[in-house]
C-alpha cells in the first residue's frame, strides 16, 4: 500500500521554478526569487554572509531579538556595525534609520526585521526603504512575520534582499523559506571573496547553477514534503485572496488590543501606538505582579489548542504573546484565547468581564474587517 508522505514521486525542476513563480507573484517582485532548502534562518543567514565582508559597514535595524542574531552574524563576517536599538514595545522610525545613515556614510548594508512575532511591533518599512534607497546602502528585510499579514512589497519599498517563511501567516510550512534578490544585491554578492561558495549557505550557487542556466536541473534533491505544503499554502492564499489573508489578521489584531483592555483586570497591549502593532501577533502586557508565563501556563491546561506564549527571555514575566496567525487569524480563536486569559487572570483576583470583552472583540471584529 502507498504511504501519503513516502512513496512521493521525485519534485521536479519545473514544478520547483513554478513554486518559485508563486512566491514571487504573492510579492508583487520582478526580482529573482530563490525557494531556500531550509527555515528561514537559513536564507537571512546566507544573505548576510554573502552581502557583510571586512571593511563593509552594516546598520543593524534591532527592534526584537532576530536583530541581535543578525548582529552577531554581520559581526562574525568581519564587518563593522552600527546597531540602533529601539525599546521592543515601539517601532523605529525612518527618521530614526535616516540618522543613523548620515551619520555613518559609510554604512553600505541595512538589516531590518519587518514585523516582529515575539514583540509584536512592525516597522514602517516603505518610508525606511525610501532613506535606505537614497543613501545606496544594500537593503535586507526579514518579513517572516509579515508576509500574509499586512502589505508586503520588496520592489516598491527598494528591497534588496526580502526573506520570507511560509510558518506565520502564511499558514504553510516552516521547514522551507525564500529570498528575492535584487540585481544589486547579486552584484554586490559576486563582489565579494568571502561570500560563501559551495555551502549549503550560498545564494550564488543558486544563481549560478539553478537560475542562470534557466532553472533545468536542482543543485540537490529538494525538501519534497515542505515543498508540496509550501506549493499547497500558496494555492490556498491564492484561493482565499492574500487581500482577505491580510485583512484576517487585521482583524483579529485589532479584536485583541481592543478586547484584552475590555477584559478589565489589567491586561493591555505591549505595543502602545496601534499603527506600530503587528497584525501577525498581538503582546500583551500582564497587570503588575503577575506573571505572564503563569498565566498563559494555567490558559493553556484549560485549552492546549489556543496559541497564546509567553515573552520569550527576559520578557516571559510580564508579555503574552496571542499568536493568531495563518488559520488562528479567526474571530473564535481570539474569542477564547481572551476568555483563557481573563478566566486565568481571575485566579490572581482580577475579575474579568468576559462578556463584555466578548461583546468589544465581535464589534472590533466586523468593523476592522470592512
Ligand atoms: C518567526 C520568525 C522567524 C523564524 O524563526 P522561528 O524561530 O523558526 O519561528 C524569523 N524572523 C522573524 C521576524 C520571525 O518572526
Amino acid at each position: 500500500m502507498t504511504h501519503p508522505l513516502l512513496d512521493l514521486a521525485p519534485l521536479t525542476a519545473a514544478h520547483f521554478a513554478s513554486i518559485e513563480r508563486r512566491v514571487a507573484a504573492l510579492l508583487s517582485t520582478e526580482q529573482d526569487v530563490v525557494v531556500t532548502q531550509g527555515e528561514a534562518l537559513l536564507p537571512l543567514e546566507g544573505c548576510i554572509r554573502s552581502g557583510a565582508r571586512p571593511g563593509s559597514t552594516a546598520l543593524n535595524v534591532v527592534t526584537g531579538p532576530y536583530g541581535q542574531t543578525f548582529g552577531n552574524w554581520l559581526r562574525d563576517c568581519g564587518a563593522s556595525v552600527v546597531d540602533l536599538a529601539v525599546p521592543f514595545h515601539t517601532a523605529v522610525s525612518a527618521e530614526q534609520v535616516g540618522k543613523a545613515l548620515t551619520e555613518h556614510p559609510e554604512i553600505d548594508f541595512v538589516s531590518l526585521v519587518h514585523a516582529e512575532a515575539a514583540t509584536g511591533n512592525t516597522n514602517p518599512v516603505a518610508k525606511i526603504g525610501e532613506v535606505v534607497r537614497a543613501h545606496g546602502a544594500l537593503f535586507m528585510l526579514d518579513a517572516v512575520a509579515s508576509v500574509g499579514a499586512e502589505p508586503l512589497l520588496p520592489d516598491a519599498w527598494g528591497v534588496d534582499l526580502c526573506v520570507i517563511g511560509a510558518q506565520k501567516a502564511m499558514g504553510g510550512p516552516a521547514g522551507v523559506s525564500a529570498v528575492s534578490v535584487s540585481d544589486r544585491a547579486w552584484a554586490r554578492f559576486a563582489a565579494n571573496p568571502q561570500a560563501p561558495r559551495r555551502s549549503y549557505l550560498s545564494l550564488l550557487d543558486w544563481k549560478e547553477r539553478w537560475i542562470d542556466s534557466g532553472r533545468k536541473a536542482l543543485l540537490h534533491a529538494p525538501a519534497q514534503l515542505e515543498m508540496l505544503a509550501l506549493d499547497a499554502c500558496l494555492e490556498r492564499i491564492e484561493t482565499e485572496g492574500p487581500a482577505a489573508v491580510m485583512n484576517r489578521h487585521a482583524a483579529a489584531a485589532a479584536a485583541t488590543r481592543a478586547g484584552a483592555p475590555a477584559l478589565g483586570c489589567g491586561l493591555a497591549p505591549f505595543v502602545g501606538v496601534a499603527a506600530e502593532a503587528a497584525p501577525v501577533a498581538t503582546t500583551l502586557r500582564t497587570p503588575a505582579g503577575v506573571d505572564a508565563s503563569e498565566v498563559v501556563a494555567a490558559a493553556l491546561a484549560a485549552d492546549p489548542s489556543l496559541p497564546l506564549a509567553a515573552g520569550g527571555g527576559a520578557l516571559a514575566g510580564e508579555m503574552i504573546r496571542v499568536n493568531h496567525y495563518g488559520p488562528d487569524a479567526a474571530q473564535d480563536v481570539v474569542q477564547a484565547s481572551l476568555a483563557a486569559l481573563g478566566t486565568a487572570l481571575g485566579r490572581h483576583g482580577h475579575t474579568a468581564d468576559l462578556d463584555f470583552a466578548r461583546k468589544v472583540i465581535s464589534e472590533t471584529w466586523l468593523s476592522a474587517s470592512n
